[in-house]
């Protein structure tokens, strides 16, 4: 049974209780320690800046080129905080709530409340740091609502708050690279984690601008490498994000948790074509003012402008009357899903439903609608030629968030010591389903706050250790394995690029491991997945060489984690004989199509031990005990 070292007390206390009896390093001994950092994101750069601030010293390694393009600058529509500035009944126990329920009770209580308790210091902080968020007209800072929740908590800066936040972040690590607290290394990705003892004591990287490969060091190590949900192919993620910084800790020890756990977007633009290689978001924040709707008749091709009232069905509204068109994503995406199944689905490829705002422009006026959510209607009119002043948006689910991950503690420590997990790239807080805006909160809040006070808990034992040599045989073997391998990608000379086996997996994975799932289904993709894997091993074509800049050679070594990793979601969706969240087991629902849990059997996380190549993997339990909140069949009707 893991052990997730939930502090005792109240769970209002659990955090004030750790901070106060965790230990410490002085910080003297700060500047003996070395902290290595995987991720610029709105995960691992606080994480870095806060680490460096304090006093550690710290290397931050990311593969993009500059430490403002992480994934994180993508998000579009909010952060969560329960400030209640709109005095509107929010309180930290309610959004602490609304959380636990979201995630269909499948998250840690005591990790869940910590989220929504650091909630209000993130939007300081990020205030602080001259984010510019939306404004009411005396200066307040402004909310809007996501889905899953009744009032207003979402603070946004029109609908780039990613990128404002990821600014903010960006300006404080800047500020820690010119002091010389932080040594920033661009255009590098982690091939290896390397663990001496039991302990992670630094990693292979591959510098992508001259394929040299180097050994670092440190005392502990932050994988802040993202989620992976851009293992569908076509997703909201960037092509770059992937999953290898942490399949390599899995494969070193650290296990992965909730890992088929994965949330489709409700409000993506629908895939238009074989050519595309992403899909485009669109703001949750949408719903609050735009209604969803397809038409009653099947294969109705009428304009959308043309098609009466009573002849449309605004399916969340009549299905979930008390949250309608913001009923959480799991439910919206597999109610849209459900509907273009049935034959109500619209566009030339009959794959999307209608997102209208013809009401609330006749309500608040087109000026207003646009203050809200202008840029996203531009960059709509920009992809599709379409103005949603004059007609409504067509939209479809896409993969999008990965609420599975790497298992961690309450410290956000892995199963390795010495590594821990922050942000999307650990099986976080949100259980089986993660609310909108929450994600760039527990980024921020892993990053800026916890990890900085947690790894002080265990560096605390590392004073006396002194600097970890790199010319260990354990850094010799996890060179010569990342070297092999590169090698082999090279080596095999088949016709086929990487590319083409993601967009393989991709598909695999969406028809079998996707929106819904049920045993037979998932069966036949594990088989699907073997039989490419093995193909890719036999004709994948790789050009050039390792020693210079070579996209095609980074691209090979994604999809092999890929390749490994779908197998592992596969088996983990097999093995949850229950619906919950974004998991929809189709043997198992209600009456009426809503997930049917089973909490006599699956109240717990399952965390996956890595046990050798296509080989079983090994399952441990984290049981969920809930002492505060009783779950509950969970219900948005
Ligand atoms: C289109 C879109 C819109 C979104 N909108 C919202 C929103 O409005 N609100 C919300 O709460 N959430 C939103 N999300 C989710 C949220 O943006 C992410 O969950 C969050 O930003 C993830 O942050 P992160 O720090 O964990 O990872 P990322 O920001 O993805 O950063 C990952 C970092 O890891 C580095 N990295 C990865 N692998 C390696 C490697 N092997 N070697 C070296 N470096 C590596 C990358 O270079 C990068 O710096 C959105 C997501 C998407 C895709």
């Amino acid at each position: 049974m893991l052990n997730a070292k939930i502090p005792d007390g109240p769970l209002e206390k659990k955090w004030k209780n750790y901070q106060e009896h965790c230990k410490l390093v002085n910080p003297a001994n700060k500047k003996k320690l070395d902290v290595i950092v995987i991720g610029t994101g709105l995960s691992g750069a606080p994480a870095a800046a806060t680490l460096g601030e304090l006093g550690y010293n710290v290397k931050v390694f990311f593969f993009q080129d500059t430490a403002r393009r992480a994934h994180s600058v993508a998000a579009q529509g909010g952060i969560n905080a329960s400030k209640n500035y709109q005095n509107d009944g929010d309180n930290v126990f309610r959004h602490f709530y609304d959380t636990l329920k979201g995630g269909d009770f499948r998250s840690r209580e005591a990790n869940t409340y910590r989220l929504a308790e650091i909630s209000a210091n993130v939007i300081d902080q990020a205030v602080a740091q001259g984010v510019p968020f939306a404004r009411e007209y005396g200066g307040v800072l402004a909310n809007r609502s996501f889905g899953g929740v009744q009032v207003k908590r979402t603070f946004y800066a029109q609908g780039q708050t990613g990128q404002q936040m990821l600014l903010g972040a960006y300006s404080v690590l800047m500020r820690q690279i010119g002091l010389g607290h932080v040594k920033s290394y661009n255009r590098h990705e982690m091939l290896e984690l390397v663990v001496i003892d039991g302990k992670a004591r630094g990693i292979i990287a591959r510098n992508l601008i001259t394929g040299e490969i180097e050994r670092h060091s440190a005392h502990a190590v932050i994988l802040a490498s993202g989620g992976y949900g851009k293992i569908y192919y076509l997703s909201t993620l960037a092509i770059g994000s992937n999953a290898s910084a942490a399949w390599k800790a899995h494969r070193k020890g650290a296990f992965m948790a909730g890992v088929s756990w994965v949330q489709f977007h409700p409000t993506c633009l629908p895939q238009s074509g074989d050519y595309q290689s992403k899909l485009t978001l669109m703001s949750e924040a949408l719903r609050n003012d735009g209604r969803i709707w397809v038409p009653k008749l099947k294969g109705d091709d009428r304009f959308p402008n043309d098609i009466p009232e009573e002849e449309r069905d605004y399916y969340l509204e009549r299905k979930y009357p008390a949250f309608g068109n913001l009923a959480p994503r799991d439910i919206a995406s597999r109610s849209a899903k459900e509907q273009i199944d049935a034959g109500k689905g619209v566009g030339p490829n009959k794959n999307a439903v209608y997102l209208d705002f013809k009401d609330a422009i006749k309500e608040y006026g087109a000026e207003e609608i646009g203050d809200r959510y202008g840029n996203l209607f531009r960059m709509y009119e920009k992809i599709t030629g379409m103005s949603p002043y004059k007609q409504p948006m067509m939209i479809s689910p896409a993969a999008h968030f990965t609420m599975g991950g790497l298992w961690v503690d309450y410290e956000l420590m892995t199963t390795i010591q010495g590594l821990y997990a922050v942000g999307e790239a650990n099986f976080s807080d949100h259980g089986a389903n993660r609310l909108g805006a929450n994600s760039l909160l527990q980024a921020s809040v892993d990053g800026y706050f916890i990890v900085p006070v947690t790894i002080g808990n265990y560096l605390s034992n590392e004073i006396r250790t002194g600097k970890i040599p790199t010319d260990t045989p354990e850094f010799d073997k996890a060179e010569e394995d990342a070297v092999e391998r590169l090698k082999k990608f090279i080596s095999i000379k088949g016709t086929k690029s990487a590319e083409y086996y993601h967009k393989q997996l991709g598909k695999i994975m969406f028809h079998h491991v996707g929106v819904s799932r049920n045993k037979k289904g998932i069966e036949e993709g594990i088989k699907l997945i073997r039989e490419l894997r093995e193909d890719f091993w036999t004709n994948l074509k790789v050009p050039g060489g390792i020693y210079e800049v070579n996209s095609e050679l980074e691209k090979a070594g994604r999809v092999a984690d890929f390749l490994e990793l779908a197998e592992l979601m596969a088996h983990d969706a097999y093995d949850r004989d229950e619906s919950c969240g974004a998991h929809f087991r189709e043997e198992y629902q209600t009456e009426d199509g809503e997930a049917l849990r089973n909490d006599d059997e699956y109240m717990y996380v399952s965390a996956w031990e890595y046990t050798g190549y296509g080989k079983t993997p090994k399952l441990h339990k984290e049981e969920l005990t809930f002492e505060v909140v009783k779950p509950s069949v969970r219900s948005y009707k």
